[in-house]
């Protein structure tokens, strides 16, 4: 499956952040006899249409979608060249699919800030300062094959084209994704600022009102999502029923709890769908690909499925809300039977039909 990285500088609140992640039940609920790696964090994706279907169905469990967040050890000034953890850290990004920075704006004289003052402009710039660094090097150490190669085979003169075109941009202090650049022209580099970025800034609870200070911080970080969250309080919610913790995150004037928009946003910067299965014993929500086929989508719940794929049933959320059950929804012409070629939509609720 794919994994968002979490990165940041020490002491903005990662590991509490984490802590809030891998403390959630929705992974006994998910993953009930796998073992999780201990740097692994996982969170539900809400979504409200599947408590609707739990209600249609009369469903025992429901089951969100997930993501899986991956703790990186801390990355500090120089970790391009090797400083700390420098190699494992940008090994492991180089294994993720989307990168999340935790950027500390909460001010506390009793935490120490590792260059003295709270700036998330300034922590944001040495982060992919070390990410822009780590890239031009791999493109520096790629260039002389790539020149030679070029003079005889056409895809390496493309790609030394893209790669010189990268090398240009990231001169210029930018990252790779940051001006949309063609990340599959230079697939083979592993770079890691091609990957879709998702800030995290963990502020102070007056913060997360400040509409101003909030617009402020998307500037710095546009066109990546922003998240504003309390990684403390983030953590105490873990521990709450949920009257408890909606009434917490009401009297800071929130809707939903850090953890949930971080879920939403980050399965939305992995470029993820999903589509529904309902029935007594449980509803569902599957992870596919934005753009899957129906034998694709099937193949998600058991490769068997996909194998053995003839047709979907599908019936679209809110057909299925507006006619109250499948059958009702057959009777009213709402149901649809799909073939191999049906490109999934989101909220269409599955039944599929395949050959053991
Ligand atoms: P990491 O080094 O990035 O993993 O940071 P930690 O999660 O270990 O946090 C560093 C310190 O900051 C700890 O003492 C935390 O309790 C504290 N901390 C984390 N988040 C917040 C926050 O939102 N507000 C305040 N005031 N302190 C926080």
């Amino acid at each position: 499956s794919l994994t968002i990285g979490i990165v940041g500088l020490p002491n903005v609140g990662k590991s509490t952040l984490f802590n809030a992640l891998t403390k959630n039940d929705v992974l006994a609920a998910n993953y009930p006899f796998a073992t999780i790696e201990p740097n692994v964090g996982v969170v539900g994706v809400p979504d409200p249409r599947l408590a609707v279907l739990a209600g249609i169905f009369g469903s025992q469990r429901v089951l969100p979608a997930t993501v899986d967040f991956v703790d990186i050890a801390g990355i500090v000034r120089g970790a391009s060249v090797g400083e700390g953890l420098g190699n494992k850290f940008l090994a492991n990004i180089r294994e993720s699919d989307a990168i999340c920075q935790v950027i500390r704006a909460f001010v506390d004289p009793d935490v120490v800030h590792v260059d003295g003052k709270v700036s998330p402009k300034d922590d944001i710039e040495t982060i992919n300062t070390e990410l822009i660094l780590a890239d031009l090097q791999s493109i520096e150490k790629v260039l002389p094959r790539l020149q030679k190669e070029s003079r005889l085979k056409k895809e390496s003169a493309a790609t030394l084209a893209a790669a010189e075109a990268a090398q240009k941009v990231l001169e210029s202090g930018k990252t790779l994704f940051e001006v949309g650049f063609d990340s599959s022209s230079v697939r083979e580099l592993h770079l890691l600022t091609t990957k879709p970025f998702l800030y995290v800034f963990n502020v102070d609870e007056d913060e997360l009102t400040d509409e101003a200070f909030k617009d402020a911080q998307r500037a710095l970080v546009a066109p990546a999502e922003a998240i504003f969250l309390n990684a403390k309080i983030e953590s105490e919610l873990i521990g709450m029923d949920d009257d408890e913790a909606l009434e917490l995150l009401q009297s800071m004037g929130q809707e939903e709890a850090g953890m949930a928009t971080l879920g939403r946003v980050g399965f939305e910067t992995l470029g993820l769908q999903t589509y529904l299965t309902a029935g007594p014993k449980e509803v569902r929500a599957w992870t596919i690909k934005k753009g899957a086929t129906a034998p694709e989508a099937a193949g998600v719940i058991h490769t068997d499925f996909q194998k053995g794929f003839i047709k979907a049933e599908i019936v679209s959320f809110d057909d299925l809300v507006e006619c109250g059950s499948i059958p009702e929804a057959r009777a009213k012409g709402k149901s649809r039977i799909e073939g191999k070629e049906y490109v999934m939509q989101d909220g269409d609720v599955v039944e599929f039909r395949f050959n053991v």
